[in-house]
């Protein structure tokens, strides 16, 4: 199939380790992370190795506590010449905490990060797209904080979130501030009257690729870009297992063996830059450096 190429899409990647895996009850104590396995090292070098060859920038919105664990992480992917944004700290659901709790999670992850590579964190995402309606508090947080572009609001209900808004790159206005913000919402393709994620985690893994290119057609043919979001841990078929229901199971593991080769057929047939560029938020990067 052809592509579009006229749109530049976003390819970003959640650096976070299997088991901050949302409401998995075996793993959800932080106090245990530190004895379990780790393949988020591992597995974002492999990510860092495709995206490269491919000659393609990403961004990377890594978690503060992966950061402070794995100190060379966040420093080798800027090297490489990728964005280095925030996951937050402990990822926690934004709708859990308050607009105090949020702000020292998300000031602990952009300490470390711009400690680390030397560079203004610009860029933040909610772990599980957790900003949904009355937690409009967080993008004054995030102005507070210097973070200059949101990429949480997924368009579609959900499991964990969901906030109803415009499908493409906008501009948020509804923070409590009435400051505006820079918004690269997840991309939700229409299907009759229904949403469909189709470019991210669990969705890329369990959809094909003809239905993968469909939500591309659709969105790039409206001028749109597709955002494309995967963790370390789609592309690990070792992945560890743990105890979860079994429709849970299915979603988190189906896939992982044919991530690699969706990835890069999409590396091969679209266009991609990082979140920062696909908003146009360019010029000021260089600027960004924090000297
Ligand atoms: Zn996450």
């Amino acid at each position: 199939m052809m592509s579009d190429d006229r749109v530049v899409n976003a390819l970003s990647f959640d650096i976070e380790d299997w088991f901050h895996m949302v409401e998995i009850p075996a793993v959800a104590d932080p106090a245990r992370w530190d004895d379990l396995p780790s393949l988020v090292v591992e597995q974002t070098r492999w990510i860092v190795e495709a995206i490269g060859a491919a000659s393609t920038r990403a961004t990377f919105f890594i978690l503060g506590w992966v950061a402070d664990r794995h100190p060379h992480l966040a420093k080798m992917i800027a090297a490489a010449g990728h964005e280095v944004a925030t996951h937050s700290y402990w990822h926690r659901k934004v709708y859990e905490l308050t607009p105090e709790s949020f702000r020292d999670d998300l000031k602990r992850s952009i300490d470390v990060l711009s400690d680390q590579t030397g560079r203004r964190i610009r860029g933040f995402r909610a772990p599980s797209f957790s900003i949904t309606p009355g937690t409009e508090w967080a993008f004054d947080v995030m102005h507070d904080l210097g973070i200059e572009y949101d990429a949480s609001l997924f368009p579609a209900s959900r499991g964990h979130g969901g906030y109803p808004c415009a499908p493409g790159p906008h501009s948020f206005t509804a923070a409590p501030s009435g400051r505006a913000m820079p918004e690269l919402p997840m991309s939700v393709m229409r299907l009759g009257p229904a949403g469909l994620c189709f470019s991210g985690g669990g969705y890329l893994r369990l959809l094909p690729l003809w239905a993968i290119r469909r939500g591309f057609a659709q969105f790039n043919a409206a001028g749109r870009p597709v955002v494309i979001y995967l963790h370390p841990r789609d592309f690990a078929p070792d992945c560890p297992r743990v105890p979860m229901p079994l429709t849970r199971r299915f979603k988190c593991y189906v896939g992982l063996r044919s991530t690699r080769g969706k990835l890069e057929a999409l590396l091969r047939s679209y266009r991609f830059d990082a979140c920062e560029s696909v908003l146009g938020l360019d010029g000021a990067a260089t600027a960004g450096a924090v000297a």
